[in-house]
């Protein structure tokens, strides 16, 4: 969770450098490179980029390579073309979803969407000043359940209590994601996802995925380093937090607030901090606990997603 990643652009000149020195390493296999090299000649920097981080991310990743490489080439396809859109391949059947809502979660290539709406809200006598929403996307095949992620969303608004903010409204929305590989996250998945999202849906919003295939376990694109991106104030939390080498590197359960630490890097607007005194924040796993700092708690009430409570009361 300890960290926000975010695949900085690179220069032309980078870019040939990496793939020559991957090349030579890969030596046989370098032929898929070379194609996807002689392909990137006359397409734009920024489809360059995206299809070196596709065909890394899909020879880093054992699973679906086939699929995957095919994706990418179906990339390179439409860059040349000057579309750098992902291809929308419909892979569910539409059964369910008998509201306005969820019909614009299937129009949008999202697979029988299963939506709760959760007032999180603490009436425990302490004295609320800002409160904001989050929504949840829980892709279905991912391995979550909606009690799992109930519980973690529930641990996050333990830290904003902290500042006198509630976590108000959470909205988790159960659905297949529009391609099946997407539940095991990479930049291709993560831009599908958000493109695909319905208008209505609020940032921050919070994807529960079964794995990423860079080897993040939580991470999340705050509005500092994401600039103009579509993945701007979404955060990512994979199942594999729940591997006992993730939880035994934090203190007791305060693994648990993996959520509220990614929700505050976006709310918060803020990166880590190395502090003797254990927070929120701390890049030092053994060091977070759910307290926000005086700082961050002042950062968030000036998000945009983050709006002042009028009558200060918890009761609402
Ligand atoms: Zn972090």
């Amino acid at each position: 969770m300890v960290q926000i990643t975010f695949p900085n652009k690179h220069s032309s000149r980078k870019l040939l450098s990496l793939l020559t020195g991957v090349v030579a390493i890969l030596g046989a296999s370098g032929m898929f490179l070379t194609v996807f090299y002689s392909r990137s000649v006359n397409a734009s920097d920024d489809c360059n980029e995206e299809k070196m981080f596709c065909y890394r991310d899909c020879f880093k990743s054992r699973e679906d390579s086939t699929t995957c490489k095919d994706g990418c080439n179906r990339m390179a396809t439409k860059c040349e073309t000057g579309i750098t859109e992902a291809p929308a391949t419909r892979e569910y059947s539409p059964v369910s979803g008998n509201g306005s809502e969820e019909k614009e979660w299937i129009d949008n290539g999202y697979g029988d969407p299963v939506i709760t709406n959760l007032n999180m809200r603490k009436n425990d006598g302490r004295t609320y000043t800002h409160e904001f929403d989050v929504d949840v996307v829980l892709l279905r095949n991912s391995g979550w359940s909606e009690a799992e992620v109930r519980e973690l969303m529930s641990k996050a608004t333990e830290v904003y209590m902290e500042c006198g903010i509630q976590l108000a409204n959470v909205k988790i929305v159960t659905a297949t994601a529009p391609q099946s590989t997407w539940i095991d996250s990479y930049m291709e998945s993560e831009k599908g996802l958000v493109r695909s999202l319905p208008s209505a849906v609020k940032r921050p919003t919070v994807f529960f995925v079964r794995s990423n295939r860079e080897g993040n376990w939580a991470y999340s694109y705050n509005k500092e380093v994401c600039g103009t991106s579509p993945r701007c104030d979404t955060a990512w939390v994979t199942k594999d937090i729940f591997s006992p080498v993730r939880i035994n590197q934090f203190k007791g359960d305060n693994w648990k607030y993996v959520v509220g630490h990614e929700i505050a890097h976006l709310v918060g607007n803020c990166s880590h901090n190395n502090d003797s005194v254990d927070n929120i924040m701390n890049d030092n796993p053994q060091r977070v606990s759910k307290y926000p700092q005086y700082q961050l708690c002042n950062s968030i009430k000036q998000h945009a997603s983050v709006r002042r409570i009028n009558n200060y009361s918890s009761a609402r």
